[in-house]
């Protein structure tokens, strides 16, 4: 597996990802998408989307205010308990989450021992107010994660699709919390996306849903491009366990800085609906078309970082290898990102042999044609080999080239990037051909 800072520094380079707000020194880690990262990420939220809402008949999607009335945190528990244990170092004044250090040892940051001061619980719901007083009436707080909508809106989404039960509501966007330690790139930020599915069930049949989940996300990984080798399916044991839920599955990636949390999948039962449903005092009974009966339906949450899974699928495509032909250059190493092409920015590159207008031109009316169905980049400047090996570097599946023999035999050359195998494609079987070759 490769370092971070490989990755880090590939991802600044080429325009994946870089500090945000870095003209004014950044932003305690805080982080902002460029063109590819941008466009790598709206693939991976896109074929989820596809995957888990469109493609299925038993799922329904929504988009939800990202500030929520103060009563759904409330109801959920988070007001009172979506807290970290926060200790800090009293030499250096330090803070850390006391359940990712030891206690006993020296502090992290400064070296001096038994500093840290007694702990105290942080909750990490991330404050603002609305509206014009800046008063405690007015405090409201960014959602900590998507799911409680599915929950708020449970009754107005089940009448409105008019699915029965089995059925999920899905939502794909950002969450915020006031993490202590933010780090390790995009794996822990204070702002973050997640893409989340609550699957309504009926409590005897909760078991066959969860072994569905389960399956559903460890194919979904496939799709991504992850080796199962990098992943860990860790059963979370009683009493480490939330009390309402009677299964939870965290799934843990290999990082470069250890094994940790990808996604989750949790067992709730009824524990959010019935919470909901005392607290707002509305009935969110589902009735059971068949037999009237009235119930609060069981629950099995997938949760998938958006983020956590572009860093995986970064580290996954990311490959080193020395460069095999003069063209490459012999003795380079030539890094190539072999993203799954449904997920790679872009999906064509066009490169015309010369900037010449005799060339140029129609490459770039060829490229333009293109773009219509693919994103395609086009780059005439510095030498062939170059230019494939930026393509290489940011994952580009197809390199076309048009030179001038193009000109008279109206054909131009495809590169793959995985093969590097080259063949000559007739201009007019194209589109045909690369759409055989991507298989969309
Ligand atoms: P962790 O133990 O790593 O803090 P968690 O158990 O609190 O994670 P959940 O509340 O289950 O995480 O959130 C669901 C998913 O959202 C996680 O599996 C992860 O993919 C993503 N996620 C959670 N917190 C963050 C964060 N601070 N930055 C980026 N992604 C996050």
């Amino acid at each position: 597996m490769i370092e971070m800072e490989k990755l880090v520094s590939l991802a600044k380079r080429r325009g994946f990802i870089f500090p945000g707000s870095d003209i004014y020194g950044g932003l305690a880690n805080s982080w902002d998408y460029g063109p590819l990262g941008s466009e790598l990420k709206k693939n991976i939220k896109d074929a989820w989307w596809k995957r888990f809402v469109t493609s299925r008949d038993d799922m329904v999607g929504i988009d939800a205010a990202l500030i929520m009335n103060p009563k759904v945190w409330e109801a959920s528990g988070h007001l009172a308990h979506f807290t970290d244990p926060l200790t800090e170092c009293t030499g250096c004044h330090s803070r850390f989450r006391a359940d990712q250090i030891d206690l006993n040892a020296a502090c992290p940051t400064c070296g001096r021992k038994g500093t840290f001061t007694e702990l105290a619980q942080f909750n990490m719901m991330l404050k603002t107010f609305l509206g014009a007083k800046e008063d405690a009436a007015a405090v409201v707080y960014f959602r900590p994660e998507t799911a409680q909508a599915m929950f708020a809106d449970f009754k107005q989404v089940q009448e409105t699709s008019r699915k029965r039960v089995p059925f999920g509501i899905a939502q794909v966007g950002k969450a915020f919390r006031n993490e202590i330690t933010p780090g390790n790139f995009i794996f822990r930020t204070r702002e973050f996306e997640q893409m989340e599915v609550e699957y309504f069930v009926k409590e005897s049949e909760w078991e066959k849903h969860f072994e569905s989940w389960l399956s559903e996300m460890k194919a979904w990984l496939d799709f991504c491009g992850v080796d199962p080798k990098h992943l860990n399916f860790h059963e979370i044991e009683d009493g480490e366990r939330a009390h309402y839920s009677k299964r939870t599955v965290d799934i843990e990636y290999q990082y470069p800085f250890g094994l940790k949390e990808l996604y989750g999948l949790a067992y709730r039962g009824d524990y959010d609906l019935k919470c909901h449903q005392e607290k707002s005092g509305v009935d969110l009974r589902y009735t059971d078309p068949e037999t009237n009966e009235k119930y609060l339906p069981h629950v099995i949450e997938p949760s998938l970082g958006v983020d956590r899974t572009l860093l995986v699928v970064m580290l996954e495509a990311y490959h080193e290898e020395q460069a095999r032909t003069a063209e490459e250059g012999e003795t380079d190493l030539r890094v190539v990102m072999r993203f799954p092409k449904a997920l790679a920015p872009f999906k064509i590159a066009m490169l015309p042999l010369s900037k010449k207008d005799e060339l140029s031109v129609p490459a770039r009316a060829l490229a333009a044609k293109l773009r219509q169905r693919w994103t395609t980049d086009y780059d005439e400047t510095q030498s062939i080999g170059k230019r494939y090996r930026r393509q290489d570097e940011i994952g580009t599946p197809y390199c076309v080239t048009y030179d001038f023999d193009t000109l008279n035999d109206q054909s131009v050359t495809v590169r793959d990037r995985d093969t590097m195998q080259q063949e000559r494609v007739k201009i007019e079987a194209l589109e045909a051909y690369l759409a055989a070759k991507l298989g969309f």
